[in-house]
């Protein structure tokens, strides 16, 4: 652990930031965030926030770093081929963040382990590759009233999103619930950069409630065409899940 002076003089470019200051960076020690899949999203976004100085992440995921997962998955590296991508991902964020606490979670998120998951952590932040991963998240974040930043990429495409209010909307207010389909699609790898750090930027200022966050909107990165759009939505009235 290092102390208080060191602290300071490592986040010193992000403590000088406007609406930031010591108080934020220590608000970011204390708080636990959990990323669902630690795959290409979840490494760029766990890196950035273990860099930023938050205290506890939580890694969950079921599988194991394969050869083709290095392409994009910037969190683990060939020495860690066949091990649990959670354990490759605690020693690599350590490696960048000793102060860092890391809880590991070898499994994949179902109706029956979701709830005593999730529970102890503040924010949570989807990054699994599949729908019914992201619908499970989905509807218990929003029972729990937690803080939810879904991402979401294939081929040259990534959207970007929050579900911040009980109310909604929510995920299931914009995605039918789809079968995930078996075709391995194509990625393009600085899409899960790009993604990745808006999912990071947004649990971040989620967490000291600063700027504008992508509620009711959701962000669209176009790699192909180099463009962003934006599309706006709102509570499905047929929604279950939102009151
Ligand atoms: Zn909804």
């Amino acid at each position: 652990m290092k102390d208080r002076k060191s602290s300071f003089s490592r986040y010193i470019r992000q403590i000088i930031l406007p609406k930031f200051g010591q108080e934020a960076q220590e608000k970011l020690q204390r708080v636990k965030v959990l990323v669902v899949g630690v795959g290409g999203l979840g490494s760029v976004v766990s890196l950035y926030l273990a860099c930023s100085g938050i205290g506890y992440i939580g890694l969950v995921d079921p599988d194991t770093v394969e050869l083709s997962n290095l392409q994009r998955q910037i969190l683990h590296s060939e020495e860690h081929i066949g091990m649990l991508k959670v354990v490759s991902g605690m020693i690599n964020l350590k490696r960048l963040n000793s102060d860092l606490r890391v809880l590991i979670y070898p499994e994949e998120i179902n109706n029956s382990n979701v709830l005593d998951i999730i529970k102890p952590y503040d924010i949570v932040v989807a990054c699994p590759d599949n729908f019914k991963t992201r619908f499970i998240l989905n509807d218990v974040c929003l029972q729990m009233g937690k803080p939810f930043v879904i991402g979401a990429v294939s081929e040259f495409e990534g959207h970007v999103f929050s579900v911040l209010s009980p109310n909604g909307p929510c995920y299931r207010c914009l995605f039918n619930e789809a079968k995930d389909e078996n075709l391995q699609r194509g990625i393009f790898a600085p899409v899960v950069g790009v993604i990745g750090a808006i999912q990071a930027s947004e649990t971040l200022k989620l967490i000291l409630n600063i700027g504008d966050f992508l509620y009711g909107r959701m962000l669209i990165y176009d790699a192909f065409q180099e463009s962003f759009r934006e599309v706006r939505f709102k509570r499905d009235s047929s929604c279950k899940l939102c009151k």
